[in-house]
């Protein structure tokens, strides 16, 4: 799986995001690509990023950097930590989910 941005390792932390936890990356609608975040959007992409609508939550959008697993949007959005590796998200990514996913 290849992502996009600014990586910094092979667990997609970036250079806007790199705690521990920050181990997932999203695929962006607009353009099919997985980014770090949406600040590695933007500075890769010449578009506005768009949001996944609400009706398209059982599509598989996230990845889980440290086993490489895809959950869908649901599944993320319902998970403190990976069902596969158990790896710890960011629970602060919940702030800006919006700026991922309608709703
Ligand atoms: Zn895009
Ligand atoms: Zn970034
Ligand atoms: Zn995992």
């Amino acid at each position: 799986m290849i992502v996009y941005g600014k990586t910094v390792d092979g667990e997609t932390r970036c250079v806007h995001y790199g705690t521990p936890k920050d181990v997932i990356a999203i695929k962006f609608v607009c353009c099919g690509r997985y980014y770090p975040c949406h600040l590695c959007h933007e500075e890769s992409e010449t578009h506005e990023a768009e949001q996944w609508a609400i009706t398209e939550r059982w599509q598989k959008a996230v990845l889980c950097g440290v086993c490489s697993t895809e959950l869908t949007i649901d599944a993320y959005l319902l998970a403190e930590r990976c069902p596969s590796c158990h790896a710890q998200f960011n629970e602060r990514c919940r702030l800006h989910s919006h700026l991922y996913f309608e709703g």
